[in-house]
């Protein structure tokens, strides 16, 4: 009996170590399944961030670099020390008086605009400068530049003076025949009967006054009251109900 007994239980022990191996291979082996599975799926993750990256990436490139409209209104050339006038630009122009001349095609606008100045009772008003050729503004740079040399500032101080007032031949919008300086070119300008009429009519003849004090950082350039530039009767609507100057509004267009 006793010999039985034995026999049994150590069957059942065999049996037993038999499933315990059995269970600690399976284990082993799902342990190792998942194993592989997690580093799979981490190199997965790996690869989608790598993913979203490049779109993001490319999303930024699409903000940074925008479709930008090609302008191609003539009223709306840019001149400034960053656009200097296109090599090839070409002009027609047609006199103003003896010696002064303006664009052909906005000159019939700035008549206008100054007899109606002159009709409403306004006569101090005369145009000071308006077209102004390449070589004649490098004579103009060039003799301000002399001048401060001989009140005795050194070549940069002079330089940096002369470019307060005078910009370099071909940055200036002079040289574009669409601007035009009234009068004594000076700040009390703004003083005058004439300015007052300006700032409330000239957008009516296409005209806007190109430097306000406020845009002086967008513009690059001081306020000059005196400086007022042809764009146009729809633009100098615009810009006025925009608020902007002429490079914000280019900007705009270019964008929208
Ligand atoms: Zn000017």
């Amino acid at each position: 009996m006793k010999d039985k007994r034995r026999k049994y239980v150590k069957n059942n022990m065999n049996v037993l170590k038999i499933i315990l191996i059995l269970l600690s291979g399976i284990s082993i082996i799902l342990l190792a399944f998942l194993w592989l599975k997690l580093e799979d799926k981490s190199e997965k993750v790996e690869e989608n961030d790598d993913v979203s990256n490049k779109t993001e990436q490319s999303n930024i490139i699409e903000v940074v670099v925008p479709n930008k409209k090609k302008i191609t209104d003539w009223r709306l050339i840019l001149v400034n020390k960053e656009n200097p006038l296109p090599k090839d630009f070409v002009i027609e122009l047609e006199n103003i008086d003896e010696t002064k001349q303006f664009d052909k095609r906005a000159i019939g606008e700035l008549r206008r605009m100054i007899q109606a100045i002159k009709n409403s009772g306004i006569n101090n008003i005369w145009v000071q400068s308006a077209y102004r050729s390449i070589e004649y503004q490098q004579n103009l740079y060039d003799n301000k530049i002399n001048d401060y040399l001989n009140k005795g500032a050194t070549k940069e101080e002079a330089e940096k003076l002369t470019l307060e007032y005078i910009n370099k031949p071909g940055e200036s919008e002079h040289n574009l025949g669409l601007a035009v300086d009234f009068n004594n070119v000076n700040n009390d300008f703004k003083n005058t009967k004439a300015f007052e009429w300006l700032n409330d009519n000239a957008k009516e003849y296409g005209f806007i006054m190109r430097y306000p004090e406020e845009k002086a950082e967008i513009t690059g350039v001081a306020y000059e009251p005196w400086h007022w530039r042809y764009v146009g009767r729809d633009n100098a609507y615009k810009m006025e109900e925009l608020n902007m100057c002429l490079e914000e509004y280019r900007k705009y267009l270019e964008e929208n």
